[in-house]
This record gives C-alpha cells, structure tokens and sequence, in this order.
C-alpha cells in the first residue's frame, strides 16, 4: 500500500445520518461509488452505481440520510465515518428558506413580499461556510428554484479564481467533482488575495456586484423569490469584521448564519437588533472541516487559477497568444503617486484614492502576472465594470516589444483594457 491511509478496493457501510469523511491521496486521484442505498456529497445527491473520481488532494464527506453501502478504489490519506455532524441542523435551515422561498413566489408582486431569502455565511476560516453556502444551493437547486450564488471570499474563489468577488445563478445541485460550472458569472476583479492592499476597493467592488444583482432581482421574480446565499470572507476581526457588516447591508442579507464562534455571533446579533426583518443563526461547525495552515492556501489559490486555464480534469486547453506591447492597455487600481503636500491644507496628509487608475507600463515584473481582462470600453467605466477573464503573461519580449499570454482560448481579447493587482502564476 502506498504511504497514508488504506488503499485498494473497500467497502464501507454508512448507517442513518452518518458521513464518510475522505482526505484524498495527495498523489492519485480516488474513485468512488455508491453501491446501496442513497448518498450525498455536499447537498449533491450522488447517482448509484456510478464510479465519481476525485483528484489528490480533496477533502470531502459522503453523507447518508437513511443509510448506504459505498465502495472506494485508491488511496487516501485518511477516511472514516463519524455519526456526529451538525447535517441535522442545516437542513432545519434549508427548510425554513424553502418557507421563504415559497412565500416570496406567492406574492410576485409585492416588492417586499417577493424577495426570497438572502442568506450570508460567516465565521473564522475553515469554519465551514463554503461547504454550508454549497449545500443550501445545492438543496434548492434539487427542489427546483434557481438561487443566487454571491462569493465574497477573495481568497479562495469558489466561483472562480482568487482575487475576485463574484455571483452565478445555481441551477443544479454542484457537482462534487466539477465544482460551480462556470457558464456566465458576474466578476469583479479587486486584484489581491486579501482586502488588506485596498480595503476600500473590495467594498465599492460589493455594492457594484450588489447593484447589478438588485436589477437583476428587479426584472426576474424567479431569481428574486429564490433568493441568494453569501459566501463569506474568514477575516472577522477589525476590518474584517467592518467589512462583514458593510457586506450585510450592501447585499440586504436578512438571514445571517454564523458558524463557529459565539462571539462574532454575540457581536452580530447585538449591532442588528434594531432590525426586526434580520435573523442572526448560531450553527454548529462541523467536526469534519479540516483546518488548512497558510501554505496549503497559497497552493489552493495557485490550482485554482490553474483550474481557469486548464480544467478541473486538464480537459481545457488555453491558447498561448501573442500581442503588441501597443495593443494593451494595462491598469492598476488605487496607489500611485498622491497629491503632493504642497497641494494641500497645513497639516493634512496626502490619501491616495483607492479607485484611482494607474496606468502600468510594462516592465520584468510583469512576468507571470494574472490581469484581468475589463469589459469597460472607457477607463472610467473600469472600477463598475465586471471583468470577462484573466490571461497570464508568459514572456516579455523587450526588443520586440511583445507579449506572450495564456489565455483561455485564441482570438482576440473581449476588452482593450487590462487590470493588475499582485496576482502572479507560475505553470508548474
Ligand atoms: P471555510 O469556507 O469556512 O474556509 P470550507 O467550507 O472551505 O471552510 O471547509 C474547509 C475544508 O474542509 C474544505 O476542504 C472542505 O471540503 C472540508 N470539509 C468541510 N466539511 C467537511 C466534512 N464534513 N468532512 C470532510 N471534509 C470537510
């Protein structure tokens, strides 16, 4: 057997509201199928009989409601079975947006009474949230209602790459391999894996994504009545939790999940009690969440990004193209040179503004550099504007003045205009 836990083929026998709990090999993938009985991964109902395969590295639980015989092929690093989780708990929840849902779809015209829940998950890191934010849409997408599915978490982006706030309309249960299909969702690029470098930026960026939700919402009683669930950032402390609250309000969130901590729980309930339409929820976490250290972030974010370009299953193939140094237009946002002192009263100090654009010259550094490609047609659309992609630059040539980029097809770029932030890629 290879290094870790057991491998080779095995069955596992889970009974009534218990859940296998499975950290793939981080060397070979590990297949997986239910032999009897139904189970769930994540909200996802799997199909019988069928062999799914995981890729090394995935952590993740098989959960049965009323029992099931699973069947396992290859190594993982650890799997058992726990009879305690908090699944109980969360479909309670589940139900009650159902009730929501169901009353908002019965008064259509209504402008108040027609808005489905907005549910906004929040907690520490590695508390749960993006597994609690997957279940609840993947149980609504199972009855049918299409929600809303609004990642605010700059730093892992289940949506799509990191750096990146982002919404997509669910409509059916997530895949437990394939993730959040990514046919037309709505992105902004702030630019960095944390708010820290431009605090400000990160919530323009929100209420842009709020904005445009709203007058989605407005023209489509069906989005409107399945509401929304909210992925929430890990940062609560300080202006992490600022920008919780700032989130909350920009997204109208009415119901509020806390996961795991009483405190930030205690904190949430008190500053909105003077909201009789908000709901603060205490939820468990579950024993299951694996706690992951910086580094194993650091290489999520790089497969995430790799994920953009390559596919979950390296069954994309990105386009190596090539272009001017005249043809693009490349932005920071924020920073740059500030008001110089002399410009302002005695005593003040220079700000730099955080939406201000700064025009990037190309230079070394820009090796490896993720930018995001802007559907603005005007550099001052750019801040409120969503962006189409990301490319990677490759190879600079400096004598040639050309660009080398990844991009994740050929052809022409959808935008003029390019943003930088720190984002950086290299193919390994
Ligand atoms: P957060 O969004 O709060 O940072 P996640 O939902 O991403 O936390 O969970 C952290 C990790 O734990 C993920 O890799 C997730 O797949 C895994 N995980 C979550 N719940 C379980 C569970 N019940 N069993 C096994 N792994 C789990």
């Amino acid at each position: 057997a290879a290094a870790g836990g057991p491998s080779g083929t095995r069955q596992v026998k889970l009974e009534r509201e218990c859940e296998l709990r499975i950290e793939v090999s981080p060397d070979s993938p590990l297949r997986l199928r239910v032999l009897a009985g139904t189970a769930e991964i994540f909200g996802t109902e799997i199909a019988p009989e069928i062999w799914l395969s995981f890729p090394p590295g995935l952590k993740f639980a098989v959960f049965s409601w009323y029992g099931a015989t699973i069947e396992m092929d290859g190594a993982t690093e650890t799997d058992y079975t726990a009879d305690e989780t908090p699944m109980i708990s969360y479909v309670n929840v589940h139900a009650v947006l159902e009730g929501r849902r169901n009353r908002a779809k019965a008064s259509p015209t209504d402008s108040d009474l027609s808005q489905g829940p907005r549910v906004i998950v929040v907690g520490p890191t590695d508390s749960g949230k993006s597994t609690l934010s997957r279940m609840l849409l993947s149980w609504a997408a199972k009855q049918g209602w299409k929600p809303t599915f609004v990642d605010l978490d700059i730093g892992q982006g289940s949506i799509t790459i990191p750096g990146c706030i982002a919404a997509t309309p669910i409509e059916l249960p997530i895949d437990p391999v394939d993730g959040i299909p990514l046919e037309m969702p709505l992105v902004y690029f702030h630019g960095h894996p944390n708010p820290g470098p431009n605090v400000d930026l990160y919530k323009v960026l929100v209420k842009e994504l709020a904005q445009i939700l709203e007058r989605q919402f407005a023209g489509n009683a069906e989005s409107r009545a399945a509401g929304m669930v909210i992925n929430t950032m890990g940062w609560i402390e300080n202006v992490g939790y600022e920008l919780l609250l700032h989130s909350i309000d920009a997204l109208k969130a009415n119901v509020i999940l806390v996961l795991g901590q009483e405190k930030l729980f205690s904190m949430l309930k008190d500053v909105l009690k003077s909201k009789p339409n908000v709901d603060v929820v205490k939820l468990q976490k579950s024993g299951g969440v694996v706690t992951r250290q910086g580094n194993v972030r650091k290489k999520a974010r790089h497969y995430r990004i790799k994920e953009y370009f390559y596919g979950i299953s390296n069954d994309f193939s990105p386009h190596s193209n090539t272009a001017n140094f005249s043809d693009l237009t490349i932005y920071r946002v924020g920073g740059g040179p500030q008001a110089p002192r002399s410009a302002l009263p005695i005593g003040a100090e220079p700000a730099a503004d955080p939406t201000r654009l700064v025009h990037v010259t190309i230079s070394k550094d820009m090796h490896h550099a993720v930018l995001a490609v802007s559907f603005a047609k005007e550099p001052d659309q750019i801040i409120s504007s969503n962006v189409a992609g990301f490319i990677c630059i490759t190879e600079i040539d400096f004598d040639r003045k050309k660009i080398t980029y990844l991009a994740p097809s050929a052809g022409e770029l959808p935008g003029r205009f390019l943003i930088m932030g720190s984002l950086a890629w290299l193919e390994t």
